[in-house]
């Protein structure tokens, strides 16, 4: 194992403080440099014992918090924000060190989380009840909004803080107590952010990370003081999460993979959408559940579009994301990197057209001997062209930097297209026809749409989830679905009682 200075050993945090994995040979996983393919240190794999303790410190802690006043908690929140304003460069280039993204993609990522505590810090107003005065004669009806208890949050590699955000500034401005499992990809994010809400005053045990593997999310599945999961990663296991979660009694949101299109219809700016597509397709290497990551050419668009996404992909800066100037960084592993590169072969023996290889990029290449000649989990930028349904490039979700062109002859059947794919995360279309874009966010059955929008991710005011396989559950994150998944309602019936009130009446209660 080559070590890196400094060395890292990331331990779980448990009610406030660090801890490791008891025993004498605790299970842990290398962390690893992308951009060098350097292991940087080692994270603690969580066995059931660590997690029970975790939960254990939520469920004590969230006895207090959730009689919290809800000043007390925005309190807490908005000195979060600060703090969190005024370390997120540093945040930014962990971000960096473990995920391989470049450090404005990091930015940016982490501008996006942000927004989740900003909207938290509404919580006073976005969690009021309702009153109904004299709904019967003498009888008050009220609603009410009530924390749910310590809550479990599963996330993957590709957003180490922005996921979590998604979740955890409405779950603990609620009331309720969270128990974080981060990827063990890239794990330090989590516990970052975890100093930090000690230092914004948040009661210990309120925020707790877990860190590990399968181990660890059974046990937050199947652990009775856990009263809801929120799982953001693969589509397999969103839906194994979804299932085991619900069989346990658990309120679930589990949000899978996708396989995002951009539909480009004749009349758009090439330019424009071919910008665009860059943009989207390989902005954080493509490892991005709204990456788009097939373009749908309604023809006679397509020869020339091609040559656009060509042209502007020999200019891409390809480098370590520390590079002030780099635009695309590495995979996130050597693992996730072969696999991504096994789809470029299995594209070219299906028949579609390569017109760019991002095996031959200078930084992913191989030596005579098939060696990489640099170290690190790179591929280039890649662009297939003519492919079809039923190739495993456009079939499988890639999740790196390979563009598929598909063409089509109209817009109804670049819509069949969408439409019959198994995923539903988000799409996009490109388009001066104000007219067929109503008539695609009409049409299409995908949860988050574009119009000349290539990523759009809602505001956070609004809510994020896809359809079809990319959510298993009915509440989207953040938003008022947020509100809603991390609260039950209660409804009150009150009256004060009066010598009107007295007598026997057997009867079901009616209005009068
Ligand atoms: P992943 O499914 O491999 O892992 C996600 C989480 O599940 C991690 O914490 C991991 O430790 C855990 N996990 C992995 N295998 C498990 C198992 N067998 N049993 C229980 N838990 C397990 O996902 P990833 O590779 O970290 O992230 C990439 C995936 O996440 C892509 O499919 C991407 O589309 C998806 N994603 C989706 C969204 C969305 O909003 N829909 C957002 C970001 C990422």
């Amino acid at each position: 194992m080559t070590k890196t200075s400094p060395y890292k050993h990331v331990t779980h945090w448990i009610n406030g403080a660090p801890v490791a994995t008891a025993g004498a040979a605790p299970r842990r996983g290398d962390i690893h440099d992308p951009a060098t393919g350097q292991v940087s240190g080692q994270v603690d794999f969580a066995e059931i014992t660590e997690v029970d303790q975790a939960v254990a410190a939520a469920a004590s802690a969230f006895a207090d918090w959730r009689q919290a006043s809800v000043a007390k908690r925005t309190q807490v929140l908005f000195r979060f924000r600060e703090l969190f304003n005024a370390r997120k460069d540093e945040l930014a280039s962990i971000i960096v060190s473990e995920h391989g993204k470049v450090h404005s993609d990091a930015l940016g990522e982490l501008a996006r989380g942000l927004e989740v505590v900003e909207y938290a810090c509404g919580i006073p107003q976005l969690s009021k009840g309702g009153f109904t005065e004299q709904a019967s004669t003498g009888i008050d009806v009220y609603s009410i909004r009530q924390p749910l208890g310590p809550v479990a949050i599963i996330s993957p590699f590709n957003f180490p803080a922005m996921v979590p955000m998604w979740f955890f500034p409405i779950a603990i401005a609620t009331g309720n107590s969270v128990v974080l499992k981060p990827s063990e990809k890239d794990p330090s994010a989590a516990n970052f952010l975890a100093e930090l809400w000690k230092e914004a005053g948040l009661p210990d045990g309120v925020f707790n990370v877990v860190h590990g593997d399968k181990v660890a999310v059974d046990r937050l599945l199947e652990h009775p003081d856990i009263k809801s999961v929120s799982f953001v990663g693969s589509t397999p296991i969103a839906r194994y999460v979804y299932e085991t979660g619900t069989r346990y009694g658990k309120r679930v949101q589990a949000l899978g993979g996708a396989k995002n299109h951009m539909l480009v219809l004749p009349d758009a700016d090439l330019d424009l959408t071919a910008d665009a597509a860059i943009n989207a397709g390989f902005g954080a290497a493509g490892e991005r559940c709204m990456a788009i990551s097939v373009v749908v050419a309604v023809d006679p668009v397509g020869d020339e579009l091609v040559e656009k996404i060509k042209s502007r992909i020999a200019g891409l800066k390809v480098g370590p994301g520390c590079n002030g100037d780099s635009e695309m960084g590495p995979l996130v592993t050597g693992q996730h990197r072969d696999k991504v590169t096994s789809y470029v072969e299995s594209g070219l023996a299906d028949g579609a057209e390569l017109a760019v290889d991002g095996r031959k990029h200078p930084i992913a290449a191989e030596d005579v001997n098939g060696a990489p000649t640099a170290d690190g989990f790179w591929l280039g930028p890649t662009l297939f062209d003519r492919v079809k349904p039923g190739m495993s490039v456009y079939s499988d979700e890639i999740f790196g930097p390979v563009l598929s062109v598909v063409r089509v002859d109209s817009y109804e059947e670049g819509l069949e297209l969408i439409n019959s794919n198994p995923y539903g995360n988000g799409t996009a279309i490109f388009t001066n026809d104000g007219g067929a874009a109503r008539r695609f966010q009409n049409e299409v059955e995908v949860g988050m749409v574009g119009i000349n929008v290539p990523i759009p991710v809602p505001v956070a005011y609004y809510s994020f989830g896809g359809w079809k396989a990319s959510l298993f559950g009915d509440a989207h994150a953040y938003g008022p679905d947020g509100v809603q998944f991390f609260t039950r309602g209660k409804v009150v019936t009150q009256r004060w009682l009066d010598p009107s009130h007295g007598g026997i009446n057997l009867g079901f209660p009616t209005n009068s």
